[in-house]
């Protein structure tokens, strides 16, 4: 609720701004303070603050002892979905997930035997991708998810967001067919999460926890 009146306000007037004006500032966060005065922010006159992502709420499904459905695979933190958290993250449940799933995981993990596999080689930077290209894209991800699947949504956004990301994932996938660089496997790898939580946005159709819809417009209104 507070991130989405911060965004409101943003948008009604371009600007807001946390007052630190009860606190000794320079003393209490001297880093902070050096930080914004390598901006050129003088937090007397107040901090501009915008909203940013905190966590992430789901993730690959795990069982009690953080095991996935794929074999020899878990996943601990906010990677995973435990079930301890329902439409909105509980705060300070990633000590939660940590001490609890961290340490049965690698205890589970442990009672695997080890195994050789063959590695295969990635390349930092491809030299046959054009120069820019992985981290070109990955803007462009950026951009779609947090103009469309961001802190409100919209069903005919989520709609757009979508095909946009699915004609993005389709270029990716073009280079990842003859090329192996990790910026390029990351970037797939995120396409695929984004298209992932953008489905699943859009197959959620009322606002519930931290998926907030904005009304649509109704045909006869103004
Ligand atoms: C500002 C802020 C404040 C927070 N405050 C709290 C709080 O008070 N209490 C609380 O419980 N939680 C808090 N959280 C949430 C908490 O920090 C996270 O839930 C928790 O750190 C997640 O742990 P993790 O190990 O799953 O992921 P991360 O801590 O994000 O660790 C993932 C690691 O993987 C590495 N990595 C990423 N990609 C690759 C790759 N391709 N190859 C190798 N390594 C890779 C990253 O560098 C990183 O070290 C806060 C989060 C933020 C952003």
């Amino acid at each position: 609720m507070v991130a989405r009146a911060v965004e409101a306000e943003r948008d009604r007037t371009g600007g807001v701004y946390l007052d630190v004006s009860p606190l000794d500032f320079e003393a209490e966060f001297p880093d902070l303070n050096a930080e914004c005065e390598k901006r050129g922010v003088d937090p007397d006159d107040g901090i501009p603050v915008a909203p940013a992502e905190h966590f992430l709420c789901g993730g690959i499904d795990v069982d009690t002892e953080g095991r996935a459905s794929l074999d020899r695979l878990f996943a601990v933190g906010e990677c995973a979905r435990t079930g301890v958290h329902g439409a909105n993250r509980l705060a300070s449940t990633s000590l939660l997930e940590a001490l609890v799933w961290g340490l049965r995981a690698g205890e589970a993990a442990a009672g695997y035997e080890a195994e050789e596999i063959e590695a295969h080689e990635l390349l930092d930077r491809d030299p046959t991708l054009p120069e820019g290209f992985a981290e070109e894209k990955s803007v462009r991800l950026r951009r779609v998810m947090d103009e469309y699947v961001g802190i409100e949504r919209d069903p005919s956004e989520l709609t757009r967001a979508q095909a946009v990301l699915r004609r993005l994932k389709g270029e990716v996938d073009a280079y990842t067919r003859t090329r192996t660089s990790r910026s390029l496997y990351e970037l797939r790898g995120a396409c695929v999460t984004a298209l992932l939580v953008a489905r699943a946005a859009a197959e959620q159709e009322e606002s519930r926890g931290c998926h907030h819809l904005v009304e649509e417009p109704t045909a006869d209104a103004d």
